[in-house]
């Protein structure tokens, strides 16, 4: 059992350290050894507790943020709810510009931690003045000493995770690590990450997941921008249909595409193999490495770090509802028809 029994003066200093456990069952027929870094540990149950702390504290240190300024940012995901919860702990107003495409129970959860959510048309282009992109600027002009997180385009989004989750890695790993996986949204938890293991050492293969549907494999192999690559898929916060440069391409070595089937199937197994009850990009990144031992790129001396960026209670409704699973078609009834005794 955990010894830990420190007691701590608020909930914003159990940010980050959280443990890398082995995975065992998962990857049993794979050559090698695989570690997730399980970032539900952070109180907010997801790694966006380091870049909301880390962007917010920087502001403080520039002293852009004084005592009831405001902080800005488009998110209704777990982005937004480690905002608001930094912003209750430290006094600042909060307010998050979110699509009408978010579910009423996320729009509640961060009103619950006090935020002001503006709801914005889902249906409306980014230059529209009604759509979240446009509100979060024009409010941020308009709120003196305001500061807009604006996660796919902040470069201290990849700082957050350089000064934490990297270094967290590479001691818990002592330095032995040879991969790195994780899924690539703004980018920065996988630029920030690597661009800290690669500085100890080169040799670490940083492997960046990606969602059928979004432009990041595409761009990272041929550095043009494909809007045909661009199509509806299921998985939230990973993948994108822009380039964000909060992404430095230049230090992923590849990317592997995964589907939102065999994630959602993948995500569910993680909790019934490894008892991780961890999110769908959690069984994203488990696909792909999945994939990825399929094809050979793992062997007897590999020591595979994978980040699992939050918890599985934010998909109840989804991955985790049989009903959600049987309505996108993921439940192959065909088989279990199939595999029915037959009577004569
Ligand atoms: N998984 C989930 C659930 C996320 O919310 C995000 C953030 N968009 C990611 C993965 C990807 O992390 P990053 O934005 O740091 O690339």
């Amino acid at each position: 059992m955990k010894e830990d029994l420190q007691v701590y003066d608020n909930v914003l200093q159990l940010i980050g350290n959280t443990p890398l456990i082995k995975l065992n069952k998962i990857t049993r027929e794979f050559k090698g050894e695989f570690f997730a870094k399980v970032e539900a540990f952070n109180p907010g149950h997801s790694a966006k507790d380091r870049i909301a702390l880390y962007i917010i504290e920087e502001a403080e240190r520039k002293g852009i943020l004084k005592p009831d300024s405001t902080i800005i940012e488009t998110t209704s995901g777990n982005t937004g709810f480690s905002i608001a919860m930094v912003s209750v702990i430290k006094g600042y107003e909060c307010i998050l510009a979110v699509s009408s495409k978010a579910s009423n129970d996320k729009i509640d959860m961060l009103k619950t931690m006090g935020a002001k959510v503006y709801v914005c048309p889902a249906h409306v282009s980014a230059d529209d003045p009604r759509s979240y992109y446009q509100v979060a600027k024009r409010l941020h002009s308009e709120t003196k000493g305001s500061v807009y997180i604006n996660q796919y385009f902040n470069e201290l989004n990849i700082d957050a995770h350089f000064n934490s989750t990297g270094p967290e890695i590479w001691k818990q790993t002592e330095g032995k690590i040879t991969h790195l996986v994780a899924c690539s949204g703004t980018g920065g938890t996988i630029s920030g990450t690597a661009r800290y293991l690669k500085q100890q050492n080169p040799e670490v293969k940083v492997i960046g997941i990606d969602a059928y549907g979004s432009v990041l494999k595409k761009y990272h192999e041929t550095k043009e921008f494909d809007s045909g690559e661009i199509y509806p898929y299921r998985i939230e916060g990973l993948g994108k249909n822009l380039i964000p440069s909060a992404t430095d391409f230049e230090i992923i070595d590849r990317f592997v595409k995964v589907s939102d089937e065999d994630s959602a199937h993948t995500a569910r197994e993680l909790a019934k193999t490894e008892g991780l009850f961890v999110g769908y990009t959690s069984g994203a990144a488990t696909q792909g490495l999945k994939q990825l031992a399929e094809e050979g790129e793992f062997d007897e001396n590999s020591k595979v770090v994978v980040i699992f960026p939050d918890h599985g209670s934010r998909y109840m409704g989804k991955v985790f509802s049989d009903d959600w699973m049987e309505e996108q078609g993921f439940f192959d009834t065909k088989n279990e028809i199939e595999a029915q005794p037959i009577e004569f």
